[in-house]
């Protein structure tokens, strides 16, 4: 039984929601607790009232930096189980994987996690994929790669579920590649009223594109269907010490060197200490390797991102070995952590045209940031046309800073970073820490006013709202 009373958010509830987004450890302690005793209130109303909760799925964000406020999590396995949990309660998030690094999960109330739903059907002649919100892209990739069929591109981490991914804007790297949400061609959902709706990219553009980077405000995603093409094979290249003075004249020429292509440094010594170079590789053909490029040195050895010194064993495959697209487009493979574990990560979207500039800004700070940095990740994403999407409607370069998980250094930095960065616009990643402003991010988010539009036609009294999305955007 998946029963939830009606008027659970009536409960009350200190401190909660999006005060955690980053915390001191002693708040994290303070919060951490009143949010527990609050939650065995909220267990007890619901199994006073035959309702239930669940057990398995952790109450903490994939990196254990953030504690969710609601021990109440419906585990459904088929649509009937969601309409009914949506239903049978007045406030629930949408729940992935949990890789999110603030608040935007959370809830006071209730969450619905969505990893029941992974069923993957290919259209070979639509070239799409239908697939159950909750699978993992890892899973969803190598069922249809053994169909014969790729996604266009892919995250760092294969770990992360399809419509987690898809609801932030995540991205990978590559000038011509738009992030994984522009290839969603139908996003089918339960809305407020408990009735499934579906939006397609085909029969309904007026609102399709405020529907897929939907930060879960719209209902709960039951499927998607995304476009596939052909398997392709892919090698990574890297390179080691990249000035940044190739990037004055060359950003564009570097970040368009392969397919897809990251820069990694830890702003010290004005270089890149990385480049890693993914090259779609045509069959029978092999990776271009040179020597040297734009005076970076070809790495001697398998790296992980973070430096020489970590063990490189978690990494896709590197040194120009050829494989299959969706063990090469990420950085780190299903079976391992992904990047370090116990981190804090954020990352801020400039147009790419100012690229060279925002990263010569974000430099100026270098001697404040590197003691708490395990790595910053340059990427570079095609412009799209969904409304909230980090990429819309312009070109972008993606400044990632992969955090030591020390909250409170953390907060003083964003300010300051957000600050250097001011002048480019800067459009945060909404699955990441940032400090920007509702108002700041209305104006950069020049179709907020059509986004708020759009949930209040399916979800008009903010069944799917919680506090990160009041205070930032609705
Ligand atoms: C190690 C690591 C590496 C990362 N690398 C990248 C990267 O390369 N590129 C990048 O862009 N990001 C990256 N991220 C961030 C990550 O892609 C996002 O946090 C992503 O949203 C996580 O998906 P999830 O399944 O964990 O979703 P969650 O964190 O569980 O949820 C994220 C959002 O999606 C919503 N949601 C989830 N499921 C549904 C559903 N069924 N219906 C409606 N809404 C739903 C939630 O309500 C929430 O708003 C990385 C994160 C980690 C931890």
């Amino acid at each position: 039984m998946n029963n939830m009373p009606d008027n659970f958010e009536n409960e009350p509830v200190e401190q909660a929601g999006d005060d955690c987004i980053l915390l001191d450890r002693r708040s994290f302690l303070r919060l951490g607790s009143a949010a527990a005793a609050v939650s065995a209130l909220e267990k007890n109303r619901a199994h006073a009232q035959g309702g239930a909760q669940m057990g398995n799925v952790p109450r903490e964000n994939w990196s254990s930096t953030l504690r969710y406020h609601t021990d109440h999590v419906f585990q459904p396995e088929d649509i009937a189980a969601v309409v009914k949990d949506v239903t049978s309660t007045a406030h629930l998030r949408a729940l992935g994987t949990r890789h999110s690094f603030n608040a935007i999960a959370d809830s006071n109330s209730a969450q619905i996690s969505m990893l029941g739903l992974k069923t993957v059907e290919v259209n070979a002649a639509a070239h799409t994929v239908r697939a159950g919100a909750g699978v993992r892209l890892g899973d969803l990739a190598i069922e249809i790669d053994r169909q014969g069929w790729a996604l266009h591109n892919l995250p760092s981490l294969p770990h992360i579920s399809l419509a987690g991914c898809i609801s932030t804007g995540t991205h990978g790297s590559g000038i011509h590649n738009g992030n994984i949400s522009t290839a969603v061609r139908e996003v089918e959902f339960v809305g407020a009223d408990g009735k499934q709706h579906k939006l397609s990219r085909e029969h309904d553009p007026a609102t399709f594109p405020g529907a897929v980077v939907a930060l879960g405000a719209i209902g709960v995603i039951t499927h998607l269907t995304v476009d596939v093409q052909p398997r392709f094979e892919v090698a990574q290249v890297l390179y080691e010490n990249l000035s940044f003075d190739a990037l004055e004249s060359h950003l564009t020429d570097i970040m368009g060197a392969a397919y897809s292509v990251s820069l990694f440094t830890h702003w010290q010594g004005n270089k890149a200490d990385q480049v890693w170079l993914k090259h779609r590789v045509a069959q029978g053909a092999k990776p271009p390797m040179p020597a040297t490029f734009h005076g970076a040195t070809l790495a001697d050895k398998k790296l992980h991102p973070v430096g020489r010194e970590v063990d490189a064993t978690p990494c896709t495959e590197q040194e120009g070995a050829i494989g299959p697209w969706y063990e090469r487009l990420p950085h780190f493979k299903l079976a391992f952590t992904p990047s370090v574990g116990h981190e804090i990560q954020t990352e801020y979207f400039v147009p790419l045209d100012k690229g060279y500039q925002a990263i010569r800004a974000v430099e100026t700070l270098r001697d404040r940031i590197t003691p708490h940095l395990l790595v910053t990740e340059l990427r570079t994403i095609a412009a799209d046309d969904l409304w909230l999407s980090m990429a819309y409607q312009r070109p972008s370069l993606a400044i990632h800073f992969t955090w030591k998980p020390e909250e409170a250094a953390v907060q003083e930095l964003l300010p300051q970073i957000e600050a250097k960065l001011a002048p480019f616009d800067p459009r945060p990643h909404w699955a990441k820490v940032f400090t920007i402003p509702k108002e700041q991010l209305q104006r950069t988010y020049v179709r907020s006013n059509d986004f708020r539009k759009l949930v209040q036609t399916y979800d008009p009294n903010g069944k799917f709202t919680n506090e990160f999305l009041r205070r930032l955007i609705l």
